[in-house]
């Protein structure tokens, strides 16, 4: 019998506010491992899929554990979901208060010391973006970006805000009415706090440096992550270091202001060095997004010009620390910067991987992370916390959670996996065609013309996806005359507005890529066709691939088998995932890869989706999808 029958169980108080509710026992036997793990300690990983309610399967044992409990998600869209829906339910079915709060990153709010600078500094096309900001700041409670009626531009937010780098800290004479500070108070003694992914390895990176001490998050000592998928890629980029063009430049303008206010003399020469050698280091990085720089080509930068650049940031540093508090700040991240620097360019090749990439605007970075994160965060997070809970849709793959456990550094941890609590061999298929062998050998014509035949059979309802915007154009524009629905293409408008027109016009089609394949709720007859153009296997040139392939391979393992491999398979279950989110739901997956039924591996992949008969023929599609209209 569940210890939260009453909360979740066939008398739940939620039987009377949620329309269709019933109790669902994988849900209650989840709630069961989760509130025992809080209760005993250790660590528990748990694979729940969709449908199973694994939020109020971890909100009610957390609030009923009258403990602090920290809740980090790797998107924005499960923290609202979390705060709005979830939490109220919860506090309905425990009959609790349930305090809960939402700390973001300093960032995220307006500094007081900064914006007396912002007219200054905000360049002139941006004038009237900041006077709405500013009638917008004499009205705010918060100073919350997420609450301005509108999208600010990010060179006008970074006048306004600051970092923890740049923040005055304790010192701070504006503190009392600082609105950074004010979120985190609101958090403290609260039962439940929300963070992303994001912000919660920063602050685990701070703590780590300062000997443990909280620096931005209240104390606690249970954490829960969901989404905890993601949770692997955040922790090597927040546990890494880096060093940016713009940012030093950005650096360099801010300690001129600093000594200016300060009445002081800027250390000049200093920053005309750090500018020349930077500009020498930047210059000699390779053009493209992620190019990874092992040790033949990191030993070709000009490494005495990095050199030049550290030895400047501490004469920076020296020089600058006492003239003001704002100026101590800016020491501190002089320091930082020529650790990090120092960091990436003189590597342990064995733990870490770095590259260089360049945004949009061609501003370029040097990046390290570490090739595997599990015995860091073993070491400075699951062994400090009384519990953690990671949950997740999809952590398993064909090997069920042992991958996703040495990966997290959570090998003793206990495990569970709650399956789909729908009927998936009665409302899905999954198709395979024998005649398309993917790999990007395929022939994109065949490609196309079978996407255009699968559409047509489910009559739109379709959403494709795309390992690359390439593959993406290239196929819309193959059958652009072709297809008579509406098709909507990533980066014709924001996403939540693509979402939005998906969701509205049942017959429309959504061409996306991988950064769709997370976080798309379509429940209902909008979707019921996801296709995968081929297997999501990842560019085996991505640095961080790359390197935990050869990392896997030095210590007798296959980089195929034991990176790229369960890599995919998550991703495929992802994918998958975006299918069937009730159980009225219907429809069928595509995955235009031969290689799934072909090749040995494919049955690895086949075992980390839920069982499903698997379909080759199009008009197979055609007729269960008509059945399930019918
Ligand atoms: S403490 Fe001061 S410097 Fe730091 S964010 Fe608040 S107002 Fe800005």
């Amino acid at each position: 019998m569940s210890r939260y029958k009453n909360e979740l169980g066939r008398s739940s108080p939620l039987k009377g506010v949620l329309p269709g509710f019933r109790a669902r026992d994988g849900q209650l036997r989840l709630a069961d491992q989760i509130g025992g793990t809080i209760d005993h300690g250790g660590v528990l990983v748990a694979e729940a899929a969709t449908g199973i309610g694994k939020s109020l399967a971890y909100l009610v044992p957390a609030a009923m554990s009258g403990r602090c409990v920290v809740i980090s998600t790797a998107t924005k869209a499960l923290q609202g979901q979390l705060l709005t829906e979830d939490l109220p339910l919860a506090r309905q079915a425990t009959g609790m208060e349930i305090t809960a709060a939402v700390v973001k990153g300093r960032s995220n709010y307006v500094c007081r010391v900064q914006r007396a600078f912002a007219h200054q500094r905000v360049p002139e096309e941006y004038a009237g973006q900041l006077s709405r900001m500013e009638e917008w700041l004499v009205r705010t409670r918060v100073g919350d970006r997420d609450e301005l009626p509108f999208v600010p531009s990010d060179d006008v937010w970074r006048e306004l805000s600051v970092g923890p780098d740049r923040c005055r800290g304790a010192r701070c004479a504006e503190r009392d009415s600082c609105y950074a500070e004010a979120a985190r108070e609101r958090a403290t003694g609260c039962q439940i706090v929300l963070v992303n992914h994001a912000l919660y390895l920063a602050d685990l990176a701070l703590r780590v440096a300062r000997g443990g001490e909280p620096v931005i998050l209240p104390e606690h000592d249970v954490l829960i992550v969901d989404e905890a998928h993601a949770f692997e890629q955040v922790a090597a980029e927040s546990l890494g270091a880096r060093v940016s063009g713009p940012a030093l430049a950005r650096f360099a303008r801010d300690i001129d202001d600093a000594c200016a206010s300060a009445t002081k003399l800027a250390p000049t020469a200093e920053l005309a060095l750090l500018q020349v050698h930077g500009d020498r280091l930047f210059s000699a990085l390779p053009e493209g997004r992620r190019v990874r720089l092992d040790e033949t080509r990191l030993k070709l930068l000009p490494l005495d010009a990095a050199d030049a650049m550290r030895a400047a940031l501490r004469t920076i540093a020296e020089q600058i620390r006492e003239y003001s508090d704002e100026t101590e700040a800016l020491a501190r991240q002089a320091e930082r910067q020529a650790l990090a620097l120092e960091a990436i360019l003189s590597p342990d090749h064995e733990e870490t991987v770095v590259w260089s990439d360049r945004d949009q605007r061609g501003g370029v970075e040097l990046r390290a992370a570490p090739t595997a994160v599990g015995p860091l965060l073993r070491e400075h997070l699951w062994d400090k916390l009384h519990a953690s809970v990671l949950v997740s849709a999809t952590l398993a793959d064909g090997d069920g959670l042992s991958g996703i456990c040495r990966r997290l550094g959570t090998e003793a941890a206990a495990t569970h996996i709650e399956d789909s609590p729908f009927d998936v061999a009665e409302q899905a298929r999954l198709y395979v065609p024998k005649d398309i062998i993917g790999g990007g050998k395929a022939d994109p014509d065949l490609v196309a013309d079978r996407i255009g035949d699968l559409i047509e059979a489910a009559g739109g309802r379709a959403l494709v996806l795309f390992p690359s915007l390439y593959r993406l154009q290239r196929t819309h524009e193959l059958l652009r005359e072709r297809l008579t629905m509406p098709v909507l293409c990533q980066g014709e408008a924001a996403r939540g507005v693509l979402l939005e027109r998906f969701r509205e016009d049942e017959t429309s089609v959504l061409f996306a890529s991988m950064t769709f394949w997370q976080g798309v709720d379509i429940p209902g007859r909008s979707l019921e066709l996801v296709v995968l153009e081929s297997l999501p296997f990842a560019v085996p040139n991505d640095p961080m691939i790359a390197a935990k392939s050869e990392r896997a391979e030095r210590d007798g393992g296959s980089g195929f088998r034991d990176v790229q491999l369960p890599h995919a398979a998550l991703l495929l279950k992802q994918g998958f995932g975006r299918l069937l989110r009730s159980e009225t739901d219907r429809g069928v997956v595509a995955v235009l890869d031969a290689r799934l039924v072909t090749r040995g591996y494919g049955t690895f992949l086949r075992e980390s989706l839920p069982s499903l008969p698997v379909i080759d023929s199009v008009d197979e599609v055609r007729s269960f999808l008509a059945r399930a209209v019918s």
